[in-house]
Protein backbone atom coordinates (compact mmCIF):
# COMPACT_ATOMS: atom_id res chain seq x y z
CA UNK A 1 0.00 0.00 0.00
CA UNK A 2 0.96 3.52 -0.58
CA UNK A 3 1.79 5.22 2.61
CA UNK A 4 -0.20 8.60 1.24
CA UNK A 5 -3.21 6.69 1.47
CA UNK A 6 -3.15 5.56 4.86
CA UNK A 7 -2.98 9.58 5.51
CA UNK A 8 -6.18 9.89 3.93
CA UNK A 9 -7.79 7.72 5.95
CA UNK A 10 -6.18 7.85 9.52
CA UNK A 11 -5.68 10.04 11.90
CA UNK A 12 -3.02 10.25 13.74
CA UNK A 13 -1.03 7.64 11.28
CA UNK A 14 1.40 5.63 14.20
CA UNK A 15 4.24 4.46 12.74
CA UNK A 16 7.65 3.17 14.25
CA UNK A 17 11.29 3.59 12.87
CA UNK A 18 14.19 1.05 13.31
CA UNK A 19 17.67 0.40 12.58
CA UNK A 20 19.17 -2.63 10.40
CA UNK A 21 21.61 -4.01 12.99
CA UNK A 22 25.32 -3.79 12.60
CA UNK A 23 27.25 -5.82 9.80
CA UNK A 24 28.79 -8.12 12.40
CA UNK A 25 25.21 -8.72 14.24
CA UNK A 26 23.02 -11.22 12.42
CA UNK A 27 19.70 -9.88 11.33
CA UNK A 28 17.78 -12.53 13.47
CA UNK A 29 18.12 -9.69 16.11
CA UNK A 30 16.02 -7.35 14.33
CA UNK A 31 13.71 -10.22 13.51
CA UNK A 32 12.90 -11.10 17.33
CA UNK A 33 11.84 -7.58 17.71
CA UNK A 34 9.51 -7.47 14.95
CA UNK A 35 7.45 -9.99 16.62
CA UNK A 36 7.26 -7.61 19.70
CA UNK A 37 6.75 -4.48 17.46
CA UNK A 38 4.28 -6.21 15.26
CA UNK A 39 2.16 -6.86 18.54
CA UNK A 40 1.63 -3.03 18.88
CA UNK A 41 -0.16 -2.89 15.44
CA UNK A 42 1.91 0.27 14.13
CA UNK A 43 0.70 1.54 10.46
CA UNK A 44 3.83 1.05 9.25
CA UNK A 45 7.50 0.71 10.11
CA UNK A 46 10.61 2.41 8.67
CA UNK A 47 14.20 1.44 7.99
CA UNK A 48 17.12 3.68 8.22
CA UNK A 49 19.24 3.87 5.57
CA UNK A 50 23.51 3.58 6.75
CA UNK A 51 25.06 6.87 6.59
CA UNK A 52 26.46 6.63 3.32
CA UNK A 53 25.19 3.01 2.52
CA UNK A 54 26.61 1.28 4.66
CA UNK A 55 24.34 -2.12 5.27
CA UNK A 56 22.17 -0.84 2.27
CA UNK A 57 21.14 -4.52 1.45
CA UNK A 58 19.66 -4.70 4.94
CA UNK A 59 17.90 -1.86 4.64
CA UNK A 60 16.02 -3.42 1.96
CA UNK A 61 15.92 -6.93 3.48
CA UNK A 62 14.54 -5.40 6.53
CA UNK A 63 11.90 -3.68 4.77
CA UNK A 64 10.98 -6.48 3.01
CA UNK A 65 10.54 -8.90 5.48
CA UNK A 66 8.05 -6.10 7.22
CA UNK A 67 5.94 -6.08 4.29
CA UNK A 68 6.18 -9.46 3.17
CA UNK A 69 6.58 -11.53 5.90
CA UNK A 70 5.32 -9.75 8.80
CA UNK A 71 2.47 -7.76 6.97
CA UNK A 72 3.18 -4.56 8.22
CA UNK A 73 3.68 -1.65 5.39
CA UNK A 74 6.99 -0.57 5.57
CA UNK A 75 9.29 2.36 4.35
CA UNK A 76 13.16 2.10 3.67
CA UNK A 77 15.03 5.26 3.89
CA UNK A 78 17.31 5.94 1.15
CA UNK A 79 20.20 9.14 1.25
CA UNK A 80 21.94 9.18 -2.20
CA UNK A 81 24.95 10.60 -1.00
CA UNK A 82 27.97 9.07 -2.38
CA UNK A 83 26.62 6.73 -5.20
CA UNK A 84 26.22 7.04 -8.75
CA UNK A 85 23.24 7.41 -10.86
CA UNK A 86 23.27 3.44 -11.81
CA UNK A 87 23.28 2.57 -7.91
CA UNK A 88 20.64 4.73 -7.12
CA UNK A 89 17.87 2.97 -10.47
CA UNK A 90 19.41 -0.25 -8.92
CA UNK A 91 18.55 0.23 -5.08
CA UNK A 92 15.14 1.45 -6.37
CA UNK A 93 14.21 -1.48 -8.35
CA UNK A 94 15.49 -3.62 -5.90
CA UNK A 95 12.58 -2.06 -3.45
CA UNK A 96 9.86 -2.29 -6.11
CA UNK A 97 11.06 -5.74 -6.93
CA UNK A 98 10.79 -6.51 -3.61
CA UNK A 99 7.01 -5.34 -3.76
CA UNK A 100 8.23 -2.00 -1.26
CA UNK A 101 5.83 0.90 -2.39
CA UNK A 102 7.34 3.44 0.38
CA UNK A 103 10.64 5.37 0.21
CA UNK A 104 12.11 8.42 2.53
CA UNK A 105 13.92 10.29 0.18
CA UNK A 106 17.21 11.69 1.23
CA UNK A 107 19.93 13.71 0.55
CA UNK A 108 22.16 12.12 3.20
CA UNK A 109 24.70 14.04 5.81
CA UNK A 110 28.41 13.96 4.63
CA UNK A 111 30.71 11.12 4.81
CA UNK A 112 31.81 10.82 8.57
CA UNK A 113 35.75 10.92 7.47
CA UNK A 114 34.30 13.96 5.22
CA UNK A 115 32.79 16.91 7.29
CA UNK A 116 33.40 19.17 4.35
CA UNK A 117 32.03 17.36 1.81
CA UNK A 118 31.04 19.27 -1.42
CA UNK A 119 27.89 18.08 -2.35
CA UNK A 120 27.94 20.29 -5.43
CA UNK A 121 30.51 17.13 -6.22
CA UNK A 122 27.68 14.67 -5.48
CA UNK A 123 25.08 12.96 -8.17
CA UNK A 124 22.35 15.12 -6.62
CA UNK A 125 23.08 17.94 -4.19
CA UNK A 126 19.53 18.04 -2.41
CA UNK A 127 17.09 15.75 -1.84
CA UNK A 128 14.67 17.56 -4.21
CA UNK A 129 17.00 16.57 -7.26
CA UNK A 130 16.35 12.68 -6.14
CA UNK A 131 12.83 12.91 -5.51
CA UNK A 132 12.37 14.10 -8.64
CA UNK A 133 14.31 11.21 -10.66
CA UNK A 134 12.32 9.14 -8.28
CA UNK A 135 9.16 10.22 -9.68
CA UNK A 136 10.21 10.21 -13.31
CA UNK A 137 10.86 6.55 -13.30
CA UNK A 138 10.00 4.65 -10.27
CA UNK A 139 6.10 4.49 -9.41
CA UNK A 140 7.02 4.86 -5.43
CA UNK A 141 5.02 6.71 -2.54
CA UNK A 142 7.82 9.45 -1.67
CA UNK A 143 8.52 10.98 1.85
CA UNK A 144 11.02 13.37 2.33
CA UNK A 145 12.22 14.74 5.80
CA UNK A 146 11.61 18.20 7.30
CA UNK A 147 13.37 20.20 10.37
CA UNK A 148 11.07 22.24 12.87
CA UNK A 149 13.83 23.99 14.03
CA UNK A 150 15.57 24.13 10.75
CA UNK A 151 18.46 22.00 8.79
CA UNK A 152 21.49 22.47 10.88
CA UNK A 153 23.38 23.42 7.74
CA UNK A 154 20.71 26.67 6.78
CA UNK A 155 22.08 30.04 8.20
CA UNK A 156 18.36 31.27 8.61
CA UNK A 157 14.92 28.59 9.27
CA UNK A 158 12.74 30.82 6.67
CA UNK A 159 15.62 29.36 3.92
CA UNK A 160 15.23 25.88 5.12
CA UNK A 161 11.38 26.37 4.85
CA UNK A 162 11.49 28.14 1.30
CA UNK A 163 13.72 25.23 0.28
CA UNK A 164 11.18 22.42 1.84
CA UNK A 165 8.12 23.69 -0.14
CA UNK A 166 10.25 23.55 -3.60
CA UNK A 167 11.02 20.02 -2.50
CA UNK A 168 7.21 19.01 -1.58
CA UNK A 169 6.71 20.86 -5.40
CA UNK A 170 9.04 18.52 -6.77
CA UNK A 171 6.67 15.44 -5.86
CA UNK A 172 6.55 14.85 -2.30
CA UNK A 173 3.51 12.48 -0.76
CA UNK A 174 4.20 13.47 2.86
CA UNK A 175 6.90 14.72 5.06
CA UNK A 176 8.54 13.20 8.49
CA UNK A 177 10.11 15.74 10.57
CA UNK A 178 13.33 15.39 12.64
CA UNK A 179 12.70 14.91 16.22
CA UNK A 180 11.92 17.35 18.31
CA UNK A 181 11.61 17.78 22.22
CA UNK A 182 9.69 20.84 22.23
CA UNK A 183 5.83 20.78 20.74
CA UNK A 184 5.55 24.62 20.53
CA UNK A 185 8.31 24.72 18.30
CA UNK A 186 6.21 22.04 15.73
CA UNK A 187 3.02 24.17 16.32
CA UNK A 188 5.52 27.21 14.88
CA UNK A 189 6.87 24.88 11.97
CA UNK A 190 3.24 23.58 10.92
CA UNK A 191 1.78 27.16 10.90
CA UNK A 192 4.54 28.27 8.80
CA UNK A 193 4.51 25.75 6.51
CA UNK A 194 1.06 26.20 5.86
CA UNK A 195 1.50 29.90 5.37
CA UNK A 196 3.67 28.96 2.68
CA UNK A 197 1.26 26.59 1.04
CA UNK A 198 2.99 23.21 2.33
CA UNK A 199 0.34 21.02 2.53
CA UNK A 200 0.64 17.47 2.49
CA UNK A 201 0.71 15.54 5.37
CA UNK A 202 3.50 15.97 7.91
CA UNK A 203 4.41 13.07 10.40
CA UNK A 204 6.21 14.20 13.72
CA UNK A 205 9.17 12.57 14.59
CA UNK A 206 9.19 11.63 18.08
CA UNK A 207 12.87 9.63 19.91
CA UNK A 208 11.81 9.29 23.74
CA UNK A 209 15.42 9.95 25.72
CA UNK A 210 16.47 6.47 26.85
CA UNK A 211 19.61 7.23 27.71
CA UNK A 212 20.93 10.70 28.32
CA UNK A 213 24.15 10.42 26.41
CA UNK A 214 22.56 9.25 23.62
CA UNK A 215 20.07 12.05 23.11
CA UNK A 216 23.21 14.91 23.58
CA UNK A 217 24.99 13.33 21.07
CA UNK A 218 21.89 12.55 18.52
CA UNK A 219 20.67 16.21 19.17
CA UNK A 220 23.96 17.99 18.71
CA UNK A 221 24.49 15.99 15.65
CA UNK A 222 21.03 16.61 14.12
CA UNK A 223 21.10 20.22 16.01
CA UNK A 224 17.78 19.56 17.68
CA UNK A 225 17.12 21.73 21.02
CA UNK A 226 17.22 20.21 24.75
CA UNK A 227 14.46 22.03 26.22
CA UNK A 228 15.29 23.47 29.96
CA UNK A 229 12.83 21.04 31.59
CA UNK A 230 14.53 17.64 29.92
CA UNK A 231 17.92 19.31 30.02
CA UNK A 232 16.94 19.48 34.22
CA UNK A 233 15.44 15.60 33.77
CA UNK A 234 18.51 14.28 32.29
CA UNK A 235 20.66 16.06 35.29
CA UNK A 236 18.12 14.46 37.99
CA UNK A 237 18.65 11.16 36.81
CA UNK A 238 22.09 11.51 35.00
CA UNK A 239 23.51 8.76 37.35
CA UNK A 240 20.35 6.80 37.37
CA UNK A 241 19.69 4.76 34.53
CA UNK A 242 16.09 3.20 35.06
CA UNK A 243 14.39 6.30 36.20
CA UNK A 244 16.32 8.14 33.37
CA UNK A 245 14.43 5.49 31.24
CA UNK A 246 10.86 5.67 33.24
CA UNK A 247 11.15 10.06 32.93
CA UNK A 248 11.98 9.64 29.29
CA UNK A 249 8.71 7.24 28.63
CA UNK A 250 6.56 9.50 30.44
CA UNK A 251 8.25 12.42 28.71
CA UNK A 252 7.59 10.95 25.54
CA UNK A 253 4.11 9.83 26.45
CA UNK A 254 2.91 13.82 27.48
CA UNK A 255 4.61 14.78 24.17
CA UNK A 256 2.74 12.59 22.38
CA UNK A 257 -0.92 13.01 24.00
CA UNK A 258 -0.63 16.70 23.58
CA UNK A 259 0.24 16.06 19.34
CA UNK A 260 -2.66 13.84 19.21
CA UNK A 261 -4.70 16.36 21.35
CA UNK A 262 -3.61 18.58 18.43
CA UNK A 263 -5.09 16.60 16.14
CA UNK A 264 -1.40 15.89 14.00
CA UNK A 265 -0.94 14.03 11.06
CA UNK A 266 1.08 11.32 12.12
CA UNK A 267 3.68 10.45 15.19
CA UNK A 268 6.89 8.96 13.45
CA UNK A 269 8.07 6.99 16.68
CA UNK A 270 12.04 6.49 16.82
CA UNK A 271 11.94 3.42 18.59
CA UNK A 272 15.77 2.67 19.05
CA UNK A 273 14.74 -0.63 18.47
CA UNK A 274 13.14 -0.85 22.23
CA UNK A 275 9.90 -2.76 22.06
CA UNK A 276 9.05 -2.97 25.51
CA UNK A 277 9.40 1.19 25.93
CA UNK A 278 7.59 1.33 22.73
CA UNK A 279 4.60 -0.53 24.21
CA UNK A 280 5.38 1.47 27.34
CA UNK A 281 4.51 4.59 25.66
CA UNK A 282 1.30 3.22 23.55
CA UNK A 283 -0.06 2.14 26.91
CA UNK A 284 0.37 5.36 28.59
CA UNK A 285 -1.23 7.24 25.75
CA UNK A 286 -4.11 4.27 25.37
CA UNK A 287 -3.33 3.19 21.75
C1 LIG B 1 12.85 11.69 9.40
C2 LIG B 1 14.32 11.63 9.03
C3 LIG B 1 14.91 10.41 8.73
C4 LIG B 1 16.27 10.34 8.39
N1 LIG B 1 16.81 9.12 8.10
C5 LIG B 1 18.13 9.02 7.76
C6 LIG B 1 18.71 7.75 7.41
O1 LIG B 1 18.04 6.73 7.43
N2 LIG B 1 20.04 7.72 7.08
C7 LIG B 1 20.80 8.85 7.06
O2 LIG B 1 22.01 8.75 6.73
N3 LIG B 1 20.27 10.08 7.36
C8 LIG B 1 18.97 10.19 7.72
N4 LIG B 1 18.41 11.42 8.01
C9 LIG B 1 19.29 12.60 8.09
C10 LIG B 1 19.44 13.32 6.73
O3 LIG B 1 20.13 12.48 5.83
C11 LIG B 1 20.23 14.61 6.99
O4 LIG B 1 19.50 15.48 7.78
C12 LIG B 1 20.79 15.32 5.76
O5 LIG B 1 21.76 16.28 6.18
C13 LIG B 1 19.77 16.09 4.93
O6 LIG B 1 18.99 15.28 4.18
P1 LIG B 1 17.67 15.90 3.44
O7 LIG B 1 17.09 14.83 2.63
O8 LIG B 1 16.82 16.59 4.44
O9 LIG B 1 18.39 17.00 2.51
P2 LIG B 1 17.84 18.25 1.71
O10 LIG B 1 16.38 18.31 1.64
O11 LIG B 1 18.61 18.26 0.44
O12 LIG B 1 18.34 19.46 2.62
C14 LIG B 1 19.70 19.56 3.03
C15 LIG B 1 20.09 21.03 3.18
O13 LIG B 1 20.12 21.64 1.88
C16 LIG B 1 19.26 22.79 1.86
N5 LIG B 1 18.67 22.84 0.52
C17 LIG B 1 17.71 22.04 0.02
N6 LIG B 1 17.45 22.37 -1.26
C18 LIG B 1 18.25 23.42 -1.55
C19 LIG B 1 18.44 24.20 -2.72
N7 LIG B 1 17.76 23.97 -3.84
N8 LIG B 1 19.37 25.19 -2.68
C20 LIG B 1 20.08 25.42 -1.55
N9 LIG B 1 19.93 24.71 -0.42
C21 LIG B 1 19.04 23.72 -0.42
C22 LIG B 1 18.24 22.55 2.95
O14 LIG B 1 17.68 23.77 3.42
C23 LIG B 1 19.10 21.85 4.01
O15 LIG B 1 19.83 22.80 4.75
C24 LIG B 1 17.05 11.52 8.36
C25 LIG B 1 16.45 12.75 8.67
C26 LIG B 1 15.10 12.81 9.00
C27 LIG B 1 14.48 14.14 9.33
Amino acid sequence: MKLIELFKTKKPVISFEIFPPKLDTPLESIYNKLEQFKELKPDFISVTYGAGGSAKDRTIEIASKIKNDYNIESMAHFTCVGHSKEEIDNLLSSLESNNLENVLALRGDPPANQPDFDFSKNIYSHASELIKHIRSKHNLCISAAAYAEGHINSKRILDDLINLKNKVDTGVDFLVTQLFFDNRIFYDFLDRAKTLGISCPITAGIMPVFKSEQIIKIASLCGASIPAKLVLMMDKYKNNPDDMLKAGIEYASAQIRDLIDNHVDGIHLMTMNRASSTKEILDNIGI
